[in-house]
């Protein structure tokens, strides 16, 4: 993060802007709204600048800028056209650690500008570093519009009722949860359209209930997708964003845990293939102590949770001791790897049928129906059979596959790191010997696998 966001209160505060034409217009104007007091220095004063000084908290001084105009002010924006003047703002403001931007010029900026979705009091400040503001404008429009524009008529609404909630559920987990849900319901929307008795009558009925309510916690077990925290589902996002406390594992990405709450807990209970360093009856019982203790719990597992997830052993320890949970689906390995891999799982020429298996080894060996597997026109995925490859392709071979039965290796697919290697039932275990691959992997057997040549899309760089 090259800049830190805040939120200045500059209420009643002097503020210094260098030159009068347009641009300082508008961030006059955006200064204004905050209720700042600006005194504007320029030699020359534009119209529109005029016009504004008719507002008592805008002081108009017609000279050049002098070094000394910044005593007292909190912070200065440089608009003028003149390069050395622009330094000689910013070079003033350092001198006296006032925060400086000069328009158009980041490179002389202690501060920048963001752009901002006004919804006072609740307010969006969007910033691409200086780096493209357009960019962030572009960013900005999306959040405009997702945002009603009555926005700031709850923030106004939740604000009147702040402290009496405080004072009726002192404790801060279940005071949140009670506003999670009063700002998304029936009471925001009666809010949003301009019923706000009939809101503030609900939020009271609301608040009897929830002062009697015992808190209560709840496991969401959540399948993170593949990798790419775009194929995450709505759903898993907004249990993600409201949960206390966030379990997860090896397999889900980094960027995928940065969008669950900022301040919940983050318990990491992965499992390394050799090192298993925290049993699954261990992750099972934390789960249910945790929301035994009232906690809303997000359990994030790679994938779908049904799928090679033991997302059922975890629910069954929920179950027996009478834990509220729900499933959020998520699109597992092999959906998620076969599309950015640009392999069809089915397809009307090559395969009427998918099996995923698992190549995990027990005991050196892998126990599957393998003259099944064996059999055309079907398309095997195989989870966790990196280390196992060898006997896959070898036992497919014994089975009846021909040895030139085409063949994929996903390696973290979905994500910036994908790598996809393809070859043949016979020649498949030296190349991946040969090419120093990362885990996860996933496996793709079938005839689909030559569709790759036209299909493929995903390359990352
Ligand atoms: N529940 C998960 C699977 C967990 S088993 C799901 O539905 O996807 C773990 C195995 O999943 C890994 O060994 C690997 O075979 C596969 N896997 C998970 N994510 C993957 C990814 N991004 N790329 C390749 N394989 C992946």
């Amino acid at each position: 993060m090259d800049y830190f966001p805040l939120f200045l209160k500059l209420k009643d505060q002097p503020c210094l802007v260098v030159g009068a034409g347009e641009i300082a217009s508008r961030k006059i104007e955006l200064l204004l709204k905050t209720g700042a007091r600006i005194s504007v220095v320029a030699p020359e004063i534009g119209n529109s600048i005029a016009e504004l000084a008719s507002e008592s908290r805008v002081t108009l001084l017609q000279r050049n800028f002098a070094a000394s105009d910044l005593n007292g002010m909190c912070l200065a924006v440089s608009a003028t056209n003149t390069r050395s003047v622009n330094e000689a703002v910013a070079q003033a403001a350092n001198a006296r650690n006032i925060p400086v931007n000069v328009v158009d010029n980041p490179d002389l900026c202690s501060f920048i500008f963001p752009a901002i979705v006004d919804r006072s009091p609740l307010t969006v400040a969007v910033s691409s570093g200086g780096v493209s503001p357009v960019l962030a404008r572009l960013l900005r429009s999306k959040v405009e519009a997702a945002i009603p524009g009555a926005f700031g008529l709850l923030a106004q609404f939740a604000e009147e009722f702040r402290s009496l909630v405080k004072q009726r559920l002192p404790e801060a987990a279940r005071r949140r949860v009670f506003w999670e849900d009063a700002l998304q319901g029936n009471i925001a929307e009666l809010v949003f359209s301009g019923r706000r008795d009939q809101a503030a009558a609900e939020l009271r009925t609301k608040l009897d209930a929830a002062e009697q309510a015992l808190p209560r916690g709840e496991v969401y077990l959540i399948g993170a997708g593949p990798g790419d925290p775009d194929l995450l589902t709505f759903r898993a996002l907004r249990l993600m964003q409201q949960a206390d406390v966030v379990v997860y594992d090896r397999l889900v990405s980094k960027e995928i845990l940065e969008m669950a709450r900022r301040d919940a807990e983050k318990i990491y209970v992965g499992k390394q293939r050799s090192n298993h360093s925290l049993p699954q009856e261990s992750i099972n019982e934390l789960l249910a102590d945790l929301a035994l203790s009232g906690k809303r719990v997000a359990r994030l597992k790679g994938g779908d949770p049904f799928i090679f997830g033991r997302g059922g052993e975890e629910i069954e320890t929920l179950l027996q001791q009478g834990i509220q949970f729900q499933v959020v689906p998520g699109i597992t390995a092999a959906a998620g790897c076969a599309s950015y891999a640009g392999i069809p799982l089915t397809h009307r020429d090559h395969a009427q049928s998918c099996t995923f298996v698992t190549g995990h080894l027990k005991d050196g060996n892998i126990n599957l129906n393998w003259s099944q597997l064996a059999a055309p026109n079907q398309t095997i995925v195989i989870y966790m059979g990196l280390v196992g490859l060898e006997t896959i392709c070898q036992s497919l071979i014994e089975h009846g596959c021909p040895p030139d039965q085409p063949i994929a290796l996903i390696q973290q697919g979905t994500t910036r790191h994908q790598r996809v290697i393809t070859g043949t039932l016979s020649d498949m275990p030296q190349k991946v010997e040969n090419a120093d691959i990362k885990p996860p992997t996933l496996i793709i057997v079938g005839t689909v696998v030559r569709l790759r040549e036209q299909l493929e899309w995903f390359q990352p760089a």
